[in-house]
């Protein structure tokens, strides 16, 4: 059995099993897709003390940083189910989607989260071209150009009030006949001059030229008009998914999914630690994922030591 089992090989996980690893205690990480949403990013440029980097070099750097070390690496592997230790001091269990099952002393979860997609032409294919997910990452790359978010709950009015002051102007669009955020920020978004908002509106198609988002089509829900507008980007903000559909019943989740984790990221579970986007910690950010899988490791090690399993 492995001391520290990492499921999950995000900034989170890698963190995690580095930090575990230079203990010198037996540490394994299993994961769907080394590298996680990193992967899935082009830009980078608010990891601290690296000032551009892209998304699939940092992910093999995290990577080689991992091998640097005895680690079990177990890539391409989806966790099914956790099975929590019996008894304190008792083995947890990881089962993977391909029937073998893995036990470990003590376990980090950090399988990280996945932003809802509107599910509409053109939105893949200009990802990273112009529709975005983060606005704390990408929106400096859209300063003077005219942007559209999509969602109205506080996630999507937060990034509008964000992007209003970086950007030329933003058009907000929300799917209900109202705005869902809180109405401190509703009164904020709605005190700016280059803030747009249009309500019963579903957007239908993202249009590009080739290279670059260059415009979005929504239809109004009442009129059924369709409308365009001119744009460089699109912020989607219309919900960020834990991916925790496998821990139902095992660890404590919160209402909206997310791992519930106290200030040492450990979990309702004594030996079961999480860290990252999959847990209730605010700011989805690579920085901060990395902080909290190095601080859920350390957990993780000193639970072994004050357990005296190790
Ligand atoms: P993730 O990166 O989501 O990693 C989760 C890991 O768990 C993956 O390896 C995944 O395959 C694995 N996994 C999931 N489910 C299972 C399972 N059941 N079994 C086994 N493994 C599983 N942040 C920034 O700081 N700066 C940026 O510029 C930036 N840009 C971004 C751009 C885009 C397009 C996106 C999507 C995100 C961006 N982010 C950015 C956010 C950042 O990528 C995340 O905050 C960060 O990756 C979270 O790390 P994590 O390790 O918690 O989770």
């Amino acid at each position: 059995p492995f001391d520290v089992l990492v499921v999950g090989g995000g900034p989170a996980g890698a963190a995690a099993a580095i930090y575990a690893a230079r203990k010198g205690i037996r540490t394994g990480v299993a994961a769907e897709r080394f590298g996680g949403q990193v992967l899935d990013t082009l830009a980078i440029e608010n990891f601290i003390s690296v000032s551009h980097t892209e998304g699939p070099k940092l992910a093999a750097a995290l990577e080689q940083h991992v091998k640097d070390y005895e680690v079990d690496v177990m890539n391409l592997q989806k966790a099914v189910e956790l099975i929590p230790a019996k008894d304190l001091g008792g083995l947890h269990e990881v089962r993977l989607e391909n029937g073998a099952s893995l036990k470990s002393k003590t376990i980090i979860l950090s399988t990280g989260a996945r932003w809802r997609q509107m599910g509409v032409p053109g939105e893949d294919e200009y990802r990273n071209r112009g529709v975005a997910y983060c606005p704390h990452c990408d929106g400096p790359l859209f300063k003077g150009k005219r942007t559209a978010v999509i969602g109205g709950g506080n996630s999507g009015v937060e990034a509008a009030i964000d992007l209003a002051g970086i950007t030329a102007h933003v058009t907000l669009i929300e799917f209900d006949s109202q705005l869902r955020a809180d109405a401190v920020l509703q009164a904020k978004l709605r005190s700016l001059p280059n803030v747009t908002v249009v309500t019963s509106a579903l957007t239908t198609e993202v249009l590009g030229d080739g290279e670059k988002v260059v415009g979005l089509r929504y239809r109004d829900r009442n009129s059924e008009d369709e409308h365009l507008v001119e744009l460089e980007g699109i912020f989607v903000q219309i919900g960020l998914i834990p991916n925790t559909e496998w821990l139902e019943g095992s660890v404590a989740l919160s209402n909206r999914g997310e791992i519930e984790v106290d200030a040492r990221g450990a979990t309702s579970v004594p030996g079961i630690f999480a860290a990252g986007d999959v847990t209730t910690v605010p700011y989805k950010q690579i920085v901060i994922a990395m902080g909290e899988g190095s601080k859920a490791s350390l957990s993780a090690f000193d639970h072994l030591i004050r357990s005296s399993v190790l």
